[in-house]
Parts: C-alpha cells; structure tokens; sequence
C-alpha cells in the first residue's frame, strides 16, 4: 500500500542531504509535489504530509482537481502550454514553468494586464537540443528574455528544464549545469522584469543531482504520489 506521508518524508530527507551536501540551505529548494494522473485524494494527503506546492502538466486535468483543494497551496503548471490555453492557466496555477515562445508570452501577459497582476513565469529550456521536446534553445533563451522584456504583466521568475531520458541520473548533470551557467550568464543583463532566482530541475532520478547543480525547484511525482498507470 503507497504511503504518501511516508514518501513525502523520505524526499524531503534526501532533499535536505542533497543541499548540505554542497553547502547550500535546504529551505532554498522547494518540492513540487508532481499529481498528474493521480487523484484529489492523494494531493490531500500530500498537502497533510507538508507539501506546499503541487505541479500539474494538463490544464484540461487541473481544472477538475485544483477547485477541489481548498488549502492554500502554490499551483504549477509544469507541462506544455497552449496559447488558446493562456487565460485557463493564469486563473487555476500561480507560477508556469513552460513559457517557450514570444507568442505564448505575450498571450500570458495580457492575462496578467487583465487581472492586474503580473503572471509568474520560468522560461523552458530545451538542454539537450533535441529537435522533438518544446522549450526554447539555449541559444535561443537571451533573445526571448530580449522580445519579452518590456512586459511588464510578466515576471520571468527563472528558467526550466527537462534533460532528455537517460539511464542515470548522473547523465542529467551537465543539463543541470549548463542551465545554472545560463541563469547566470543572462542574469548580469537581464531585463527588469527577469530576476531569473528559479531554476526548475530535476524529478523523481535525478533530484538530489540537480539539487548539487543549483536547483531552487524540484519536481517530483513518482517518488511521492508511486508510479503512474
Ligand atoms: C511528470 C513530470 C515530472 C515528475 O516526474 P517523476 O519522474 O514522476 O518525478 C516532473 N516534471 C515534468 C515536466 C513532468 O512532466
């Protein structure tokens, strides 16, 4: 039988021991708690455990589940996003970690006109360069932040990645890396609207690598909530 509270607690244990590790604060990286696929039920007894952010990838999914959770929990909306999609997802999530085009942008931002508060972003990465996954290229990334930069409806709070599928978590690691770079690299020039403090990385294999790499935000599902069906 899965025991959510239990797995909770074992992440967030190897969370803490991958941030001393290095030297880093563990209250500097937070869980997300990955339920796609899984039900209200779960989330709830996550929430329960101390969880206080959930990751959901489908905006059609969340609709039926996040109204149903009346604790005040920050919502993520972690996989791909439609533009026709935009105002769905500024109404149910918080922070979006999938922003990968001036369009999607742009479309985000007038949600935020509309509301009156800016739309919290992370912009996608796509660090392997594989010609199949969404996010922007790392070459890619300074332009974006460049054509996004007077929205000021926007808040590009950081940047995302998903490495490509590997056998260990130890492959994951220059994706890790070469994100942080990024981040950094961007953040001497970045535009107002970019304070880039998030880097949103690694998942249920690879988390306490990406934790020795500088994650702010890992995603995790399978290690919490067991497998999906
Ligand atoms: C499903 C998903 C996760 C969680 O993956 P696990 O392997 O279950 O931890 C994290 N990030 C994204 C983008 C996902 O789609």
């Amino acid at each position: 039988m899965m025991d959510v509270a239990a797995n909770w607690e074992r992440v967030r244990q190897r969370v803490a021991e991958a941030a001393r590790k290095v030297g880093r604060d563990p209250h500097a990286v937070r869980i997300i708690a990955v339920s796609k696929t899984k039900p209200v039920e779960l989330i709830e007894q996550a929430i329960r455990a101390g969880a206080t952010d959930i990751g959901e990838n489908y905006v059609q999914e969340a609709v039926a589940k996040i109204p149903r959770i009346t604790a005040p929990v920050t919502w993520h909306m972690i996989g791909h996003l439609q533009r026709n999609k935009a105002a769905r997802a500024v109404e149910l999530f918080n922070v979006i970690h999938t922003l990968d085009s001036v369009a999607l942008g742009e479309a985000l931002a007038r949600q935020g006109e509309q509301r009156g508060q800016a739309v919290r972003v992370l912009l996608e990465v796509n660090t392997g360069g594989e010609a199949t996954k969404h996010g922007v290229r790392a070459e890619d990334v300074e332009d974006l932040l460049a054509a996004l930069a007077d929205r000021r409806w926007l808040s590009i709070d950081g940047l995302m990645t998903i490495p490509p599928p590997a056998e260990s978590a130890a492959a994951a690691r220059p994706h890790f890396r070469g994100l942080r770079q990024l981040r950094d690299q961007l953040q001497r020039h970045a535009p107002a609207n970019a304070p880039l403090r998030e880097l949103s990385m690694g998942m249920s294999d690879d988390f306490t690598v990406a934790i020795e790499e500088g994650a702010t935000l890992v995603r995790i599902g399978r290690a919490i909530f067991g497998e999906r069906t």
